[in-house]
């Protein structure tokens, strides 16, 4: 059986673990957990960090005794199986990645390497919207997933790398407008503004829901290709 914890301190983290628990990948049993302190942590191979408010649940794991450095330890392991969803992929962003939004110091978890994000890009007009993607990646690729975007960031730039597979971009009429260039997060690159499902090694990002969609291809992909590495 492989264990894996749903990030459990605040947001979006019932719908995954529900999501989690229908794959039945071939030749292996998945149980999902929630993981809210560093007992529970030490039980899991992989982490999916949920959307939700990300000021919020870093502040939740700072406050919890251990969890913090237990999960940046985690995250950074190269070894590890870790999924970011919106509030998940600003967390997964570098220590000093993370731009936007009005509460400050969100510090990112450094997940992702030379990645940096934008919280709350689509901003109150589009603060909520869906669109139904082309992910070639997924099974029936040619069945667009329906992806749903709540108040979500963008990527504000991504360091090119031979480990970063972009896996879903939006097409440019959804793309949002860019950051302000004048943060100490420097210029953003307008070619990654669109990228919203990222994969580095055993790590990937979306910055939209698929624990909302109704359909587990995602949750799929990432225990195929990051978890069990197949
Ligand atoms: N706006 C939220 C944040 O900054 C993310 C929203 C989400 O996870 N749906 O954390």
């Amino acid at each position: 059986t492989i264990v894996i914890g749903v990030l459990a301190l605040q947001g979006a983290f019932i719908e995954h673990i529900n999501y989690l628990q229908r794959l039945r990948p071939a030749g292996h049993t998945i149980r999902a957990i929630p993981v809210k302190n560093v007992e529970e942590l030490s039980q899991v191979r992989a982490l999916v960090i949920p959307g939700g408010e990300s000021t919020v649940i870093s502040s939740l794991a700072f406050l919890t005794t251990g969890l913090l450095p237990a999960l940046l330890e985690f995250v950074q392991d190269p070894s590890r199986a870790v999924w970011g969803t919106c509030a998940g992929m600003i967390l997964m962003a570098e220590e000093d990645g993370v731009g936007g939004g009005r509460k400050k110091g969100v510090k990112g978890w450094a997940g992702m390497k030379g990645l940096k994000v934008w919280r709350n890009l689509y901003g109150t007009q589009l603060e909520s919207f869906e669109a139904p993607l082309l992910v070639p990646s997924l099974s029936s690729p040619s069945k667009p997933f329906n992806t749903i975007f709540i108040r979500a960031p963008a990527v504000h730039s991504l360091s090119p790398s031979t480990a970063t597979e972009i896996l879903a971009t939006l097409p440019s009429d959804l793309i949002p407008p860019p950051p302000p260039s004048d943060s100490p997060l420097g210029e953003s690159n307008p070619d990654d503004l669109g990228k919203v499902m990222i994969k580095q090694g055993k790590k990937m990002v979306t910055s939209f829901h698929p624990e909302l969609s109704g359909d587990t291809r995602v949750h799929e992909f990432w225990v195929e290709k990051c978890v069990l590495g197949r």
